[in-house]
């Protein structure tokens, strides 16, 4: 494959802030990191935020009237404004600290769906949604009689808007939609697919895992009415997350866990909720861990998310072309014009699985399995595929030795022709 010189590419000096790939695993093999989709590594910056908290101003947020809980508290607040800011949010207490991507979605479920949704009700998916945007909206169906509908996919997997006037009428009350599928990649009309609920009266949530990380946001200007995302897919700490919700929508719903932190006032046998955003906040909430999703929003805006996604769509590109040259292999999704840094495949043989084993014996590591989208892997006829995911920190060189990784593995592979002896 030729070296391209890309001018969209990134600097590969900025590998030198994330210590974990500077290893060799298997022996001598340099890590190649592809599975940045399932969760993405984190720059030193990010490690020393959430380690000074640690070291300097740890304490509870909300509660002490002493210097360590007031520098948490500014510390976790801060962080808040950061995420407004990040994602164009016109109030910081229209962002809510969650658990991730997972938990904003069951807490819209859970809060918005039982106050607004009756039996009958149409609550509107489709096939590529990725199960944490699926199984909530079932299990909603099954508590309020509710129907699910799905917005059919095109055969190179995308939404076919040809036939969402058929399913997103009057009786849909929510569109619940992937902005990045993170099997196919595809990117979403997120703007359009907002007007037209809109315009039947329904609201919509996006699932922006797969997009925060590497699209620039802004929730205004796409007129959502719920985004949800994860810290860890975006060079942040695990175990927190962020659901913005339109302010007007989450003053009206009522609070999804009771507990400390979310009250106005508790007596005996009744209690009022607090305000936003810590009426959705009970509980301890993730102190260290919104410090380094701050700092990541931070490193991430430095870049800047149109220099990342440039970075990752010139990947993506390069994966496509490497990898359609490959005898016998299926790639899912669209052409890279429409699809984000992740290219997930099948070959004729190897099982995905088996793929992913030996590829990580060369240092690659990459995703093997249905990724939490069985149903779209049902439609498409398979039960696993292979998924290399691609993030600020990945190079050319990196995607090379994947496409001759899998070329390899391919030939090894390779149907002789000859019959094979039954067993
Ligand atoms: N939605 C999409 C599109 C994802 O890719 C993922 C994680 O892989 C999730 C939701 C769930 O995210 P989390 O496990 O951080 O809650």
């Amino acid at each position: 494959m030729p070296s391209v010189v890309n001018s969209s590419l990134l600097p590969e000096s900025l590998r030198d802030d994330f210590p974990i790939l500077h290893q060799t695993v298997h022996g001598e093999r340099p890590l190649v990191f592809l599975d940045s989709a399932a969760s993405s590594q984190r720059p030193q910056q990010v490690i020393d935020a959430v380690s000074r908290v640690y070291e300097h101003d740890y304490a509870n947020v909300h509660r002490g009237i002493h210097v360590l809980s007031e520098r948490s508290t500014d510390a976790y607040e801060a962080a808040r404004t950061k995420v407004q800011k990040f994602i164009g949010a016109k109030y910081d207490h229209e962002c809510i600290f969650t658990g991730g991507t997972t938990a904003s979605i069951n807490a819209v479920a859970r809060s918005w769906g039982d106050a607004n949704i009756k039996a009958g009700d149409e609550i509107l998916l489709n096939p590529m949604e990725h199960h944490s945007n699926l199984v909530p909206w079932f299990q909603l169906a099954e508590r309020t009689g509710a129907v699910i509908k799905h917005i059919p996919l095109t055969d190179d997997g995308r939404l076919d808007l040809s036939q969402l006037d058929d399913v997103l009428t009057e009786k849909t009350k929510v569109v619940a939609v992937t902005h990045v599928s993170n099997t196919l990649g595809t990117v979403n009309p997120i703007a359009e697919l907002a007007r037209r609920a809109h315009a039947v009266g329904a609201v919509i949530l996006v699932d922006a895992a797969q997009s925060a990380p590497h699209l620039a946001i802004d929730v205004l200007a796409l007129d959502v009415d719920f985004l949800a995302f994860s810290g860890h897919k975006m060079c942040g700490p695990s175990g927190i997350g962020v659901l913005y919700g339109k302010e007007s929508l989450l003053s009206a719903m009522p609070p999804f866990m009771g507990g400390g932190s979310m009250i106005g006032n508790v007596a005996l046998d009744s209690f009022t909720p607090a305000g936003l955003p810590s009426k959705f906040e009970a509980g301890t909430p993730p102190i260290a861990q919104a410090a380094g999703l701050g700092a990541a929003i931070d490193y991430l805006s430095e870049i800047g998310l149109d220099k990342v996604a440039a970075h990752e769509h010139a990947l993506v590109e390069r994966a496509y072309a490497g990898l359609s040259e490959i005898e016998g292999i299926k790639i899912l999704g669209p052409s890279p014009e429409h699809r984000a840094g992740l290219v997930s495949f099948v070959l004729h043989q190897p099982h995905a699985h088996d793929i992913a084993q030996l590829v990580d014996q060369r240092g690659i590591a990459v995703r093997a399995g249905h990724h939490c989208t069985q149903p779209l892997h049902d439609s498409l006829g398979i039960t696993a595929s292979t998924r290399a995911s691609f993030y600020l920190y990945n190079t050319p060189a990196e995607v090379d030795a994947l496409v001759e990784a899998i070329q390899e593995v391919a030939t090894m592979f390779k149907p002789t022709g000859r019959k094979r002896r039954p067993q």
